[in-house]
């Protein structure tokens, strides 16, 4: 009782007290921002000196290229333009302005991004009081965290109650530079880190939400009592929770925080802030279980190396990495738990894009025990030589598992392997790795093809209907509208293009087309420009979704690249304003043209006679489009 008196005293409470449980989606939350803010806040930002930080860009005319950090390429497609402070990547499409780069390049949510440059240009961002208390809630976790992460190291570093932990570190090999580089601690038994929370203004409910204590009896107890404690931190190095390693035998081995406002192991990846500028640099990254393992590949100087912090990969683990590299080695525990998560990680990161390589270490358990025993040389030269390919790694397993002499194992390899064959679409290497299964599984490669058509025809059969469906749709589109609509659509979208640098063409298209010929996507473009004003195409981008982002970027970008001179531009113009002036008037006839067989079905006369010569006077229109005018034939015209 003496305890629960001690806790009121430094108990504030909080009025609306609530639990976050959800991140809001980016949009929602921008809403809770001022657009003026935002405004302001990217006005005074330059993005080829944000952007410089991650790529190194160069100067080409009036724009800087650079090699392109969302896909791998050797000349540099990646384009970012002062002028309008967008980017773009002619490469693969992707484009933005500053807070989208961001957002992308550190996969931060958007307001993250607004908070990055904001506390750059030492402006605080203005908040609803709903989002500013979620987020205040937030922050002081993050903070609570770093300073219980600081208490645990300098008890790690200086406390008395900390020497079995610090032989134990010892024993374990680890240097004192890596004790402070992740972090290490260690959590006495007692009750210390209540005493040093004490007036710091934390109240019980920020202790209980931080994950630290558990409740036992109406008491706070610490929970990481006698553990080693390995701080886990955020992308951006913010402290979101901790794992414990027990020293002897207390059960489990290892503890985790539990889930918290800032704190979901399957959304983080261990060691990835310290990992990351290695990671960028060689375009890689070594994905390992356990944090021993990371610290221990980081020691012997692998720095681009994280360690997930469950078994298996999950969806938004695998998202995350792949934002920073598509290259992905996996050197996972060598047991069957191991092989396991390896399945699993190596099959979802290759479904969403990864290139997954899996190094094979049989002479240990783990990486940490691999690098301490054989050392740094022979860990590399595994890495150069010892990795296999997934369908490699999958036929090792299955070979461990199934006598390949025994007909109904081979048919057992092959039906598995056949499945994971049927997802490659590169001939070349699925051919190689057909013949390469037919030596290892002791069978002809003609058996393997067979299985695989086999196995092909009926996943196909399945599909079959809504293919077949899709593709009678586009072909009755290609018989008789195909052409023209390609067309159009391309004068529509380059017209578009130079329409947003230039107001004054804006005005004429109107006059000469009407604001109609741009609808759907381009209307709501153009809606975002009447409102925004023609200068501020950076801004309204914060208006858009991704998808839609990327589009008008291009759209934006896409008439920087052709160097034309005026005539060149007015001729392109002409000749845009004049298909798309053709697509009108063919749409006109073909709506007569409609009406007209009605009438004749009728037998209407006065009717037929009055279309007809509608018709008529819209062919002539029609034919005169036909014939591109000239610079030439326009100046005799005018007399010149
Ligand atoms: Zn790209």
């Amino acid at each position: 009782m003496d305890e629960i008196d001690k806790e009121q005293e430094f108990y504030i409470p909080v009025e609306n007290y609530y639990r976050v449980t959800k991140r809001n989606g980016c949009l929602q939350m921008a809403g809770l921002i001022p657009e003026e803010f935002l405004e302001d806040l990217r006005g005074r930002t330059d993005i080829v000196e944000i952007i410089s930080e991650y790529v190194p860009l160069k100067r080409t005319g009036q724009n800087y290229v650079g090699l392109c950090p969302f896909h791998q390429e050797k000349t540099p497609s990646f384009t970012v333009s002062p002028a309008k402070q967008i980017f773009y990547c002619f490469g693969c499409g992707v484009g933005g302005n500053v807070f989208s780069f961001l957002m992308k390049i550190d996969n931060i949510s958007f307001v993250e991004a607004v908070e990055l440059l904001a506390e750059r240009q030492g402006m605080e961002v203005p908040r609803t009081r709903g989002a500013r208390e979620k987020q205040e809630r937030r922050e002081r976790l993050y903070e609570l965290n770093a300073q219980a992460a600081d208490y645990y190291h300098r008890i790690l570093l200086h406390g008395e109650a900390a020497e079995r932990a610090r032989r134990y570190l010892n024993g374990r090999g680890l240097k004192k530079e890596s004790w402070a580089r992740f972090m290490l601690g260690f959590a006495p038994a007692g009750q210390g880190l209540l005493q040093f929370f004490r007036g710091k203004g934390y109240t019980i409910q920020d202790l209980r939400e931080a994950g630290l204590f558990i409740e036992r009896y109406g008491r706070l107890q610490e929970r990481f009592q006698g553990r080693v404690i390995f701080p886990i931190f955020d992308h951006r190095g913010r402290c979101l929770g901790f794992g414990g390693r027990a020293l002897e035998d207390e059960q489990p081995k290892y503890l985790n925080s539990p889930e918290s406002a800032i704190f979901n192991k399957s959304r983080n990846l261990y060691g990835l802030h310290l990992a990351l500028p290695a990671i960028r640099d060689k375009k890689q990254v070594i994905v390992v279980e356990g944090y021993m393992d990371c610290i221990t590949a980081h020691e012997y100087g692998f720095r681009h190396t994280v360690a997930s912090l469950g078994t298996a990969f999950t969806q938004e683990q695998s998202r995350l990495l792949l934002r920073y590299t598509k290259d992905i080695i996996l050197a996972f525990d060598q047991d069957s738990a191991g092989s396991a998560a390896t399945m699993r990680s190596a099959g979802l990161l290759q479904e969403m894009g990864g290139r997954v390589m899996i190094l094979d270490l049989p002479e240990a358990k783990d990486p940490d025990e691999f690098l301490r025993s054989q050392g740094r040389e022979a860990f590399a030269i595994a890495l150069a030589e010892r990795t296999s390919g997934f369908l490699e790694f999958r036929l090792d397993q299955l070979l461990k598992k199934y006598n390949p002499d025994n007909l109904a194992d081979r048919a057992e390899i092959a039906r598995v392997l056949v499945e994971e064959l049927a997802r490659i679409k590169d001939h070349v290497v699925r051919e190689g790795f057909i013949r390469m299964a037919a030596q290892r599984i002791h069978t002809s490669e003609e058996a393997i093809r067979l299985e695989l058509s086999r196995y092909l025809r009926k996943y196909r059969l399945q599909k079959d209907k809504t293919e077949k469906n899709r593709y009678n749709m586009e072909q009755g589109k290609q018989t008789f509208e195909m052409q023209p609509l390609a067309a159009i659509e391309a004068a529509r979208s380059g017209l578009f293009s130079f329409m947003l640098q230039d107001r004054h063409l804006y005005e004429r298209v109107k006059q000469e087309l009407g604001r109609d010929v741009f609808s759907g996507k381009y209307e709501k473009y153009l809606d975002l420009f009447e409102r925004h004003g023609w200068d501020n195409a950076a801004d309204l981008l914060n208006q858009l979704a991704a998808d839609e982002q990327q589009e008008l970027a291009a759209l934006l970008m896409r008439t920087e690249d052709i160097q034309l001179d005026e005539i060149q531009k007015e001729r392109l113009i002409g000749d845009y304003i004049r298909t798309l002036k053709k697509g009108q008037l063919q749409k006109a006839i073909a709506r007569k043209q409609s009406v007209l067989k009605e009438f004749e079905k009728n037998n209407d006369q006065e009717g037929i006679k009055n279309l007809l010569a509608e018709l008529y006077l819209l062919y002539e229109e029609l034919e005169r489009l036909k014939t591109p005018r000239t610079v030439d034939s326009m100046s005799q015209e005018r007399g010149e």
